[in-house]
């Protein structure tokens, strides 16, 4: 099983940004840790059997935390959980919010891999983006991570950013894999309803999607530029894509990810932190003051079908670049894949979105360039 944690604080909401996530004053995060950690105690009592195989402090930003509020909440998760022998403990850090004293909180208490938020080199992209760090900032957080013993570091980067261009965003990845980081993860930017990003440039997303030219987004052409750049330049560098938008060194694929694409139980803590237990999908309340108030009964509560756990098994599993394992559907749902999806299947194949290993079937490099239409054809 998995323990995801959410961290909902950040020193600044970023103009792109729709997490669950936002500024609070000290003594409001403080309240937050009290609820948390009790949370988390409460959740162990129900799962004192369950070997947890990866842990996720994600946000927000974790590492807005101050050192001893780190220290305090690792402790928890260590005394509480049955936590396996070879465990992936990541945290996600923002660069300018990482020092000394956080990184020694942060290894001290069990965590091996830490998720960098860079986005871009670039200083006038990380403004644009509303990013409060500098390249020169990453640079430093990166440092002290190193030097503070994490062997297993993901660089989180973005492309298709407004105004970007190919030779920009190769600038970003050359700097970047001048760092030799275990694993990067590169999304293309989404752009997010209810954000400033969302009315600033829906009216340019919408000539995009109609085939037309935007005048600041890239155009979906350099987006897929983008796109291919980054999975040759990475080959070239001994990277892995093993799933679409995420690239590892051999032995650093994040396991914990892995999990969600491939079905996995996961508990989920924290402000709006969704669950998965055997079949059954629930959050906790988003609402802050209802958490700190520490009501935890479940939101949202959802039984999957088996119909719908079959769609997220493809729809998930063909992420992955090893696609979905034919015998593994068959154990887990007593039927062939092919008594199921037969059509679908064999329309894919034919248009060359699919392919057939004999043992998996995993997306074509085209079935990858247009993943959404083919993923959904599964739901
Ligand atoms: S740092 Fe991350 S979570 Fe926080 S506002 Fe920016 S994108 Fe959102």
């Amino acid at each position: 099983m998995e323990l995801y944690i959410h961290i909902p604080f950040c020193i600044r909401k970023c103009a792109y940004c729709d997490f669950l996530s936002a500024p609070a004053d000290q003594d409001t995060i403080a309240q937050y840790m009290d609820s948390l950690k009790k949370q988390l105690v409460k959740q162990a009592a129900s799962f004192q059997n369950q070997k947890i195989d990866t842990v996720f402090i994600g946000g927000g930003t974790p590492t807005i935390l101050l050192p001893d509020q780190l220290a305090e909440l690792l402790e928890t998760v260590q005394n509480n959980y049955a936590l396996a022998e070879n465990l992936e403990f990541t945290v996600e850090a923002n660069p300018g919010t990482l020092t000394v004293g956080k990184v020694r909180a942060l290894v001290a208490g069990g965590v091996n891999r830490v998720s960098l938020g860079l986005q871009s080199a670039s200083g006038q992209e990380l403004r644009l983006l509303g990013r409060i760090h500098t390249y020169d900032d990453f640079l430093h957080s990166y440092g002290l991570l190193r030097e503070g013993g994490i062997r297993n570091l993901n660089v989180d980067l973005m492309s298709a950013l407004p105004g970007q261009n190919i030779a920009s965003y190769e600038k970003t990845l050359h700097r970047v894999l001048s760092l030799h980081p275990e694993h990067i993860s590169a999304y293309s930017l989404i752009i997010e309803e209810g954000t400033p990003f969302y009315e600033q440039y829906r009216e340019d997303e919408r000539l995009r999607d109609a085939g037309e030219e935007p005048k600041i987004l890239p155009s979906e052409e350099c987006e897929r530029a983008m796109y291919e750049l980054t999975g040759a330049l990475l080959f070239d560098y001994g990277y892995e894509r093993y799933e679409i938008s995420n690239y590892a060194k051999a032995g650093f694929a994040c396991r914990h990810n892995i999990g969600y694409w491939t079905g996995e139980d996961y508990l989920g803590v924290g402000l709006g932190a969704s669950s998965y237990i055997e079949g059954t999908r629930f959050c906790n309340t988003s609402d802050l003051r209802e958490y700190l108030e520490e009501d935890f009964a479940p939101r949202d509560v959802q039984k999957l079908t088996k119909t719908d756990r079959m769609a997220e098994f493809f729809y998930l599993g063909l992420r992955l670049t090893a696609g979905v394992e034919k015998a593994e559907f068959v154990r887990r749902f007593g039927l062939s894949a092919e008594a199921i999806y037969g059509e679908v299947l064999k329309d894919l194949l034919a248009q060359n979105l699919l392919e057939d290993t004999g043992r998996n079937y995993r997306l074509t490099p085209f079935g990858r360039d247009v993943s959404n239409q083919v993923l959904y054809r599964f739901l």
